[in-house]
């Protein structure tokens, strides 16, 4: 009898789930710009397509504020906006949307299988991974302790609650200079901290920091230890600057310095690059965005190239023996 059970019960954790799997043309992995704008594309393609945009929907756009560089928008739009019109988009095409992640992925005979947070498969015969980059950190153990108690990598999420304080920020790419404009809008002191003196960032965001009164910038400044783990809030920082090791009070300290590719769960089935970039696939699945790009990460490159992995796996589909 317990046999019989035990039979039963292993049936439906392992194939009945793979039986009933919902079926596509194209499975998307990501609801950033690379993710959405393969949904558009693939669903008004003819596709029938399944979006697992993640267990927050929109990706990192949705902790910018104003994006000024995305063609279209003469006076900018906001991120989360943005993001809400391309779903928008897909989903009027036909696209099937599900706030859930992606957790595992396995090939089948027809294409590939994803094994959802829900615990729900869905089989599609190409795939397109568009799972974008989490921000870095800079590995201290006191970082981590105080994460989300002063110490951030969102100011968009974070700054107000910085009115009057001082914060720092470190880095010295356009991540840390868009943090730094914000902040200083509610900020008394926003310190930038970079560890040379040259910086990624544009030229006119560089401009605009300058331009800005409460914004102090020290170069050739690592931080070396965020105060105070014992009393469970931010308090000061220590630096290693030119003239030797310093503390230096604030209240806060937001961390942008880039970004890691989120490709983990993939690591089995795609080769990946030095700096964790999906680097080859194998045959019907596409990288877009983030997860393949280390040089520009803009939104419209990634929106671009998750056109490309649309457009790359219809032609794969077809070459397959068409979709549907
Ligand atoms: P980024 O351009 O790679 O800049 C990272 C910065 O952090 C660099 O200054 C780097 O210094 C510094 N850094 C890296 N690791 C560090 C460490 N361990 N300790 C201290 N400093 C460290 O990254 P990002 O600013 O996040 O930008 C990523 C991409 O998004 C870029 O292509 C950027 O143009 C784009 N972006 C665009 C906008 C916009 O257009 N409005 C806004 C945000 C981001 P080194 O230079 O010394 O390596």
């Amino acid at each position: 009898m317990l046999a019989v059970i035990m039979r039963k019960w292993i049936l439906q954790l392992f194939f009945v789930p793979l039986f009933f799997a919902s079926h596509y043309d194209v499975l998307i992995v990501g609801g950033g710009p690379a993710g959405l704008t393969a949904g558009v594309y693939a669903s008004r393609m003819g596709m029938k397509t399944f979006v697992a945009e993640g267990a927050v929907p929109g990706g990192q756009l949705t902790t910018t504020h104003l994006v000024e560089n995305f063609p279209g928008f003469i006076e900018g739009i906001q991120g989360p906006d943005l993001i809400a019109n391309m779903r928008k988009q897909a989903v009027r095409y036909g696209a099937t949307i599900e706030t859930k992640n992606a957790t595992a992925l396995q090939k089948n005979d027809s294409g590939y299988t994803l094994t959802l947070s829900s615990g729900e498969t869905v089989s599609g015969k190409a795939l397109i991974v568009a799972t974008g980059s989490s921000p870095k950190l800079l590995g201290l153990p006191s970082e981590s302790v105080l994460f989300g108690k002063g110490v951030s990598t969102c100011a968009v999420c974070d700054a107000p609650f910085y009115k009057g304080a001082d914060v720092i920020v470190v880095g010295g790419g356009d991540s840390a200079f868009e943090e730094a404009l914000l902040l200083a809008k509610f900020a008394k002191n926003v310190t930038i901290i970079h560890r040379t003196d040259r910086f990624r960032a544009s030229s006119i965001l560089q401009e605009r920091v300058k331009a800005t009164k409460n914004i102090a910038i020290r170069t050739w400044t690592t931080v070396k230890e965020v105060l105070d783990p014992t009393k469970d809030e931010v308090t000061a920082v220590i630096v290693k600057g030119p003239h030797g090791e310093e503390k230096i009070a604030c209240d806060g300290l937001f961390i942008a310095i880039g970004q890691t590719p989120n490709t983990q769960w993939l690591q089995e089935s795609v080769e990946l690059g030095p700096s964790g970039q999906i680097a080859s696939c194998p045959k019907g699945v596409f990288p877009a965005g983030d997860v393949t790009d280390t040089r520009y990460r803009q939104a419209i490159t990634a929106a671009g190239s998750g056109c490309k992995a649309a457009l790359d796996a219809y032609e794969y589909i077809q070459s397959q023996g068409g979709n549907r």
